[in-house]
């Protein structure tokens, strides 16, 4: 399929929608740069992303806490950054979250599939890139997607 031609802050703002049950005490902060233009993706595909890395941000903060979704232009790439208060990812762990099946939740709770998914949609797919930075308080996953993929 082709791509389409995708506004990240309005996608940001459906899956807020679609999100909002999960969101109760969650104190949600909007940062969207208007010079970002809409670029090429799959709509669907990265509510996917934004889905799973908010479920992680909101588990995390566990009932209340500071969701952050930032857009920016970065040269030639868009930046989306997703940021939590949660305590954060420990440093043993950092490097295995994005493996399929590598979840901290009970049985039933994760299925350690969301961030293997996310990665692949965003790098494969999109020939991004998908980065953590994490520490006590202040958890941010950026996805960074080319603004023109023809040129990649
Ligand atoms: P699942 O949510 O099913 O456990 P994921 O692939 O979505 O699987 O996430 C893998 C693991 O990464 C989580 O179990 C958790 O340990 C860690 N993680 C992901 N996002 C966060 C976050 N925002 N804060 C703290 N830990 C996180
Ligand atoms: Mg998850």
């Amino acid at each position: 399929a082709p791509f389409q031609v995708v506004d990240l802050r309005e996608l940001l703002k459906s899956t807020l929608v679609m999100m909002s049950s999960k969101l109760d005490g969650i104190t949600v902060v909007k940062d969207f740069d208007p010079e970002l233009p809409p670029i090429p993706a799959y709509a669907a595909e990265l509510n996917q992303v934004w889905t799973n890395i908010i479920d992680n941000a909101v588990s995390a903060m566990s009932g209340s806490g500071t969701l952050t979704l930032r857009t920016k232009r970065d040269g030639a790439y868009a930046v989306v950054e997703i940021g939590d208060t949660g305590p954060g990812i420990p440093d043993e762990i950092r490097n295995r979250i994005f493996e399929p099946f590598f979840t901290t939740k009970p049985i039933g709770e994760g299925t350690g599939l969301g961030l293997d998914i996310s990665w692949r949609i965003v790098v494969k797919k999109h020939h991004g890139d998908l980065r953590v930075d994490s520490k006590p308080g202040d958890t941010r996953f950026k996805i960074v997607l080319p603004i023109d993929p023809e040129s990649e």
